[in-house]
Parts: C-alpha cells; sequence; structure tokens
C-alpha cells in the first residue's frame, strides 16, 4: 500500500480513496498545504527471519513510553497470544516491568517476554524516536528490568542506519556504497554474534548507528532501493565466497588501515588502500584534530575499570608506541606498551585505548595521532582522521563520487578483492 501524507497545519482537508490495480492509494488533500513528508510502507514485513535484524534500543530499562500511528497488538510471546490491542492512533502507553511479567497500558502480560505489533504501516514510537517493524520486551533474568529490542526487516532497517550515517544530501553514488557496506557489515554481525544473544547489533557506532525513521528520506530510500538486496564477499579459506565484515569509518587521514592491526581479523578486502579522496570531503578540523589532554589518574581509573587484567601494573606511568602503520605522511599507531607503577606491563591495542579514554571519539578522533607525557597529563598530538580507519572511507567514498565514480567503483576500490552479489 502506499501510505502518502500531507501534514497541515491550517486549512480544511478531505480524503479521497482510489483503488487502482489492487493498489489502494490514500490522497490526502489539504486546500494551501505543501507536502512535508512522505511516510513509505515498511517493505518487507513478509521476509523470512534470516532478513530480520534484532537491534537492541533499550538496555535494563523498567518502563519506556510507546505511541504508533496505527493501532498495535500485544502479543505473549510465550502463548503467541494476542492479549491487548490499543486502537487509538498516537495515544500514549506507558509499559513497566511489574509482578510476573510485563505491563503494557496497564494490562499486565504474564510472560519473560512481549511484542509490541503495529498494524500498518509497521511504525511504533518508543520513547519519543520512531522505528519500523516491531518491538520485543525481554525481561531480564532478575525480573526487575528489561531490554526492549526493535524486529525490523532489513531494508527497512537500513534506511535508519544509512540516513544517520551519512548526511542526505551527500551523492547518490556515495549512500549506495554506504548501503551495501552497511548491510554486509549487519549479515556478517548478525551471524557470528547474534546466535549469542537476543540482539545482533546496538543502534551505535560500537556497530553502526541506526536512528529509525526520522532520519529517512527520499534521498537515502532511493540509496537502499537501488542497492536492494547486494551484498560484498570474498573468498574465504577453504575456497568460499561468504559475506565479511565490512567496517567503514568518517575519515582515513590519507590510508585506510588493516583490519587485522584493528579489529584482529584478516580478510582481504580490508588490507588498506591510500585515500586521497576525503581530505577535500571532511571539515577540517576534522581531518587534522586538536590536542586532547586527560588527567592521568583518570586514565589510569578508566582503563583498569574497562580491563582488570590491568590491575597488576598499578598506575600507569608510560604509554608507548610498539607498533605503527607507517604511510606516507603520517602513522597510524595500533599498539601500544603500558608500563606500570608496580613495575609490570601489556600491551593494548592503540583503537581500544582511544576508546577507553574518550567513548565518543570526539576528542582523540583516531590513532594517527602521538601521546606525550604532559606533566600530570597524557597528551593526544598531530592528530589526524576520524574514527578507526578500516574499510571505506565515507568522506573518501563522498570524495570520489564528485568525482563521478558509481557506487561499484567506490566499494571495489576501498574493498579490494570483493565482489558485489545479491542475497535475494
Ligand atoms: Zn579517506
Amino acid at each position: 500500500m502506499n501510505f502518502r501524507r500531507r501534514n497541515c497545519l491550517v486549512g480544511h482537508h478531505f480524503a479521497v480513496y482510489y483503488k487502482v490495480g489492487g493498489l489502494l492509494l490514500w490522497l490526502i488533500i489539504i486546500g494551501g498545504c505543501t507536502e512535508r513528508q512522505l511516510i513509505r510502507p515498511t517493505p518487507q514485513m513478509d521476509v523470512s527471519e534470516r532478513f530480520w535484524v534484532r537491534v537492541l534500543l533499550l538496555d535494563n530499562v523498567t518502563g519506556c513510553t510507546l505511541t504508533a500511528p496505527s493501532p498495535f497488538g500485544v502479543i505473549n510471546a510465550q502463548t503467541r497470544s494476542t492479549e491487548a490491542r490499543f486502537g487509538q492512533p498516537g495515544a500514549r502507553i506507558n509499559v513497566n516491568v511489574s509482578v510476573g511479567g510485563i505491563a503494557v497500558g496497564g494490562q499486565l502480560v504474564r510472560s519473560g517476554e512481549v511484542i509490541i505489533f503495529p498494524d500498518e504501516p509497521y511504525i511504533f514510537n518508543v520513547n519519543g524516536n520512531a522505528y519500523r517493524g516491531k518491538l520485543r520486551l525481554i525481561m531480564n533474568a532478575d525480573g526487575r528490568s528489561f531490554d526492549a529490542v526493535n524486529l525490523v526487516p532489513l531494508e527497512a532497517y537500513l534506511a535508519g542506519v544509512v540516513g544517520a550515517e551519512m548526511p542526505n544530501y551527500w551523492e547518490p553514488a556515495a549512500l549506495q556504497a554506504q548501503a551495501v557496506a552497511a548491510r554486509t557489515y549487519c549479515l556478517y554481525i548478525k551471524r557470528h554474534f547474534g546466535s549469542k544473544r537476543t540482539w545482533d547489533l546496538r543502534p551505535t557506532a560500537a556497530h553502526q548507528v541506526y536512528l529509525g525513521v526520522r532520519v529517512e528520506s527520499a534521498q537515502i530510500w532511493d540509496a537502499v532501493d537501488k542497492t536492494y538486496g547486494q551484498v560484498l564477499v570474498c573468498n574465504h579459506p577453504g575456497g568460499t565466497e561468504d559475506i565479511f565484515p565490512a567496517y567503514y569509518s568518517s575519515t582515513c587521514g590519507g590510508h585506510t588501515e588493516n583490519s587485522k592491526h584493528v579489529f584482529g581479523d584478516s580478510f582481504e578486502p580490508l588490507v588498506g588502500v591510500a585515500c586521497r579522496y576525503c581530505k577535500d570531503v571532511a571539515k577540517p578540523k576534522f581531518f587534522f584534530w586538536a590536542m586532547a589532554q586527560f588527567d592521568k589518574g583518570n586514565v589510569s581509573a578508566k582503563l583498569l575499570r574497562r580491563y582488570p587484567k590491568l590491575k597488576q601494573l598499578g598506575a600507569i606511568r608510560n604509554i608507548s608506541a610498539v607498533r605503527q602503520s607507517n604511510y606516507e605522511e603520517f602513522s597510524r599507531l595500533t599498539l601500544v606498551k603500558l608500563l606500570g607503577s608496580t613495575g609490570k606491563s601489556d600491551f593494548l591495542r592503540a583503537e581500544d585505548l582511544r576508546l577507553t579514554i574518550d567513548p565518543t571519539g570526539n576528542k582523540v578522533r583516531s590513532t594517527i595521532c602521538q601521546i606525550r607525557s604532559m606533566g600530570d597529563k597524557w597528551a593526544f598530538l598531530s592528530g589526524r582522521g576520524y574514527g578507526h580507519g578500516v574499510g571505506m572511507c565515507q568522506c573518501g567514498a563522498q570524495g570520489m563520487a564528485r568525482e563521478g565514480k558509481k557506487a561499484r567503483q567506490i566499494l571495489l576500490y576501498y574493498y579490494p578483492g570483493s565482489e558485489i552479489v545479491r542475497v535475494y
């Protein structure tokens, strides 16, 4: 069904229904108003479970609020019965942990797992953010909190990723390359990690940023649709061809990095390539970033909390580069040695050091930098690039697209030795 909505602040309106070739076109014609938003139907609601993505939206919460633009059902996942339906579009419904189950709008569902299933266009809103598909509420073992997981078909998921990972005014070829990389990465993470847990990916840069319906636009949907079902594959040991973790990051700084040195996995398309494209696209303050300083006591505390094996080191007294990738104009640190006050030392991947000290990555933007001791502070100097640097350089993809390169050329440049195939 095409679901076309016009928003209007003033004026008369009336609805006209046309039945055309089996498609119901719902036109709301409003005098004097311009069209602001096109609500797309949610594709693939009938696709195989293999192509649904489970995104951990809320982690260990005791409650949330729900609204939906259409009626929705509340299903007991254990008995598969619909225990309640809420029919008033837009009504705010509270969800809370309760004794023996989860209460939705005051109705207790005696189950460790509850599914919220909206009617067409299959959109719901949790804590103010709209997503497509369904919402699964999973009670934690202690019975005091739950996780909220968005079950969403892959193509609908991608619209909420591509729109979050790139500005929608970027070149169509860059957006399409982003869609293929994100589709491949998602399926790889789902297959390799999803079977061990109740969800596949987090909606953050820890995996890939997913913001749901609010980042969708005609340009973003166009990129998803034009690459429908396309993923990247490469040769794996044993001669099979299969997907690989198609990592990508914002701005490589001039050369992408070998995945082996950052994430520890080896795939032919992830060995690293020179990139002359991101420098003119990235904002100068992101391409060359300012010195960042951190209190030494805080750095020790953060590292020991995140990595208990480092406790034997005591306070961190020295941080030195052990391994780095050298390119023409710069080096990227990949492994550092930490020397502690007890005289013991240990090693840490530079990317892990960076994200432990600065989890947002907003100050220490990459490991293309030098680490110096400055009094009671650690300083990160001569910084360049943004992100881990493995796989496609997003600003570089935009730079290539501006030069007229197609999505396929961008992908095969940043993932050399890969091929594009369709999974459906
Ligand atoms: Zn680059």
